[in-house]
């Protein structure tokens, strides 16, 4: 499916909502880069660009990037040709600052479908979801006790079943680091998802189970764009 106009989609949530799931199932979908600061940042100290720098000297430091630097770099991202038709922004904006920057860029400006999705899960399942992860320190994989149950275990510990390797929790995903999270979460969302709801470009999704959640976004995206079937 493609756009007539450009399609901005805005994901939010706390973490443990499952945007990065959902952001892949938007990409496909609709055509649209999935741009999260994250990339961008990497991208452009890969790329070693004057912005790129800047935000290296930051990160080296241990600081975070401020915010008019990830707005130059979000702002020289959607000019790339693969925005031509949208952009998908996940862990941007973070804050009343950045989402008031956001909606100054003409990119954005210029867009009739405009959507912010607050993806809407309670601090108890956000904990529920995030403590019941196990990473594998050797391959990487990612687990889940809930619903990716790994198959063998040893000793009591789970076993990866790709490598055999002892699963670990990441520091992340620890109670209390989790705990802390929402918290950072929830001070700097409140104003930024105000803001969007002044604007009238909020859409809260208060399903929790993954199809449900895609097939919700989907169905506002249709309903209220200018979207055009192939
Ligand atoms: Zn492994």
């Amino acid at each position: 499916m493609t756009c007539k106009g450009k399609l901005i989609i805005i994901l939010l949530g706390p973490p443990g909502a499952g945007k990065g799931t959902q952001a892949k199932l938007i990409e496909n979908k609709y055509n649209i880069p999935h741009i999260s600061t994250g990339d961008i940042l990497r991208d452009a100290i890969d790329k070693n660009s004057t912005l790129g720098k800047n935000a290296n000297d930051y990160m080296h430091k241990g600081e975070l990037v401020p915010d008019d630097l990830v707005f130059d770099l979000i702002k020289e991202r959607v000019e790339n040709p693969d925005c031509k038709y949208g952009a998908l922004f996940d862990g941007f904006p973070r804050n009343l600052a950045q989402a008031k920057m956001l909606m100054n860029i003409q990119y954005v400006k210029q867009s009739k479908n405009f959507f912010v999705f607050l993806i809407n899960i309670s601090d108890d399942e956000a904990i529920r979801r995030l403590s019941n992860r196990r990473y594998c320190p050797k391959c990487k994989s990612i687990y889940n006790l809930i619903h990716k149950i790994p198959e063998r275990k040893k000793n009591g510990i789970y076993l990866c079943d790709n490598c055999g390797t002892e699963l670990i929790i990441r520091d992340d995903d620890k109670v209390e680091t989790i705990k802390n999270r929402l918290k950072v979460y929830h001070e700097s969302a409140e104003h930024m998802i105000n803001f969007f709801k002044e604007l009238s470009v909020l859409h809260i999704i208060t399903n929790s189970i993954e199809q449900d959640v895609f097939r919700d976004i989907t169905r506002i995206i249709e309903a209220e764009s200018t979207l055009e079937k192939d």
